[in-house]
């Protein structure tokens, strides 16, 4: 059901990560109906860009895309220049961008291996940091939100769940959640808020192999108890409530949207 209020994010700028795809892309448009302004943050497919614009600026939202790598330092300080020039300031920022690279762990090139911590973690770094100074410098706005500033950080279930050759996507997501928790505790008495999204297994192109054939789906669901694979507005709406005042009290805490997936679905029948 699409949720029936549509401005409980008014006025907040957000940025995005990897906005043109996904996740991401479902999270953008959601805070975009719910009165966001939105910086649809990419890196590359100008095509698919294009169209979250157009999808957000035919409903009347508030939008405009900004090409930049989150684990390039130089591009992310570049990127929320602009977006404080443009919308005057940031309220929310959504780290969402994402990659996998799989091998075996014997196999895996060191290439590999600081690929995916560059974009997965040290991307998570480089965007709170700079999201969290002009949350200190701004302070609350009380007509807009009772936070100074609000980030989500795009984890998995793998963040407590090990993944077999996946340990660089597996360190990646666990390095995620305590960054998150250590900046939530560094900066929750500014009334910044910081949580994470553990999604579970959601439709997007990052996992299209394990479930664009039913067979593949089939194997995939006795991983979910809810017995049905996530989509993008799932994560999308839980996005919303925790960037909204409705979560005020919620910091540092990692919400699974997994149907159950953490839930150690191999037990369920004794074990
Ligand atoms: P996706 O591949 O559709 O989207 C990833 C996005 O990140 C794309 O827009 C891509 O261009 C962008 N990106 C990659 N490198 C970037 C960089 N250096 N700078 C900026 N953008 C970059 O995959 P998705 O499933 O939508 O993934 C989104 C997030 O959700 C990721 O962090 C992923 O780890 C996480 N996640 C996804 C699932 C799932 O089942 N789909 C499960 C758990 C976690």
């Amino acid at each position: 059901m699409e949720p029936k209020c549509y401005d409980r994010l008014k006025g907040q700028p957000a940025i995005v990560t990897g906005a043109n795809s996904g996740i991401g892309k479902a999270v953008a448009v959601q805070l975009a109906k719910e009165g966001a302004k939105v910086v649809v943050n990419y890196i590359g497919n100008e095509e698919a860009t294009k169209e979250v614009i157009s999808e957000i600026r035919d409903f009347g939202g508030e939008v405009m895309a900004y090409k930049a790598d989150v684990s390039k330092e130089e591009e992310v300080v570049a990127m929320f220049r602009k977006t404080i020039e443009t919308y005057g300031t940031v309220h929310i920022l959504v780290n969402n961008a994402g990659i996998q690279k799989d091998a075996a762990i014997d196999e895996m090139s060191l290439e590999e291996w600081q690929k995916v911590i560059n974009v997965n973690l040290t991307g998570q770094f480089l965007c709170s940091r700079e999201a969290i100074k002009e949350f200190k410098r701004r302070g609350i706005d009380e007509h807009i939100s009772n936070s100074a500033g609000k980030i989500i950080c795009m984890s998995s279930v793998h963040d407590v769940i090990p993944w077999a050759g996946h340990a660089n996507y597996a360190a990646s997501k666990g390095g995620i959640m305590l960054l998150m928790k250590s900046m939530a505790q560094e900066v929750a008495p500014e009334k910044i808020r910081i949580n994470s999204i553990g999604p579970g297994a959601i439709k997007t192109p990052i996992n299209e192999s394990a479930w664009s054939t039913t067979e593949a789906e089939q194997k995939l669901l006795k991983l979910i108890p809810q017995n049905r694979v996530g989509e993008p507005a799932d994560i999308a709406r839980a996005a919303v409530w925790l960037v909204s005042d409705e979560s005020e009290y919620v910091n540092g805490v990692t919400l699974y949207v997994d149907g159950g997936m953490t839930l150690y679905p191999g037990f369920a029948t004794g074990g």
